[in-house]
């Protein structure tokens, strides 16, 4: 996961501040870059319980250590690019640039990730 957050973060400068006020996926008014909304929501791996996120230098993470439903510490994170207002409260959101080139250079981080690190399961329209 931090690999993937810092390539967004080191490819442009441009923190999006402007861009996305009231729509999902749109031009950013200061750097033109195409950017779209993706939200990221913790669940518990034992329950599937949603738990409330934090970014923890660049992670995803649980606000808290254990999970209040079943005391579970194993978590995975859910990558959206829609949610329902209900979900709102769980989610974390992100404005990340949208290229093609990209994309591709991003599912093959995830590959390479992929014996490392937590299952994380990515639902976009693109992929
Ligand atoms: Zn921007
Ligand atoms: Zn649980």
């Amino acid at each position: 996961m931090k690999s993937l957050f810092n390539l967004f973060f080191k490819k442009s400068t441009c923190l999006h501040t402007h861009a996305l006020i009231n729509t999902n996926e749109g031009y950013c008014p200061d750097c033109g870059a195409f950017l779209k909304k993706y939200f990221y929501i913790v669940r518990c791996s034992r329950c599937d319980l949603k738990r409330e996120a934090k970014i923890f230098f660049g992670d995803v993470l649980p606000e808290e250590k254990f999970c209040t439903n079943c005391g579970s510490k194993e978590f995975y994170v859910e990558k959206l690019d829609k949610i329902s207002f209900i979900d709102i409260p769980y989610a974390i959101h992100t404005k990340e640039v949208v290229s093609p080139e990209l994309l591709d250079f991003v599912s093959a981080q995830i590959w390479v990730d992929e014996n490392k690190t937590k299952p994380v399961r990515y639902l976009t329209g693109n992929m």
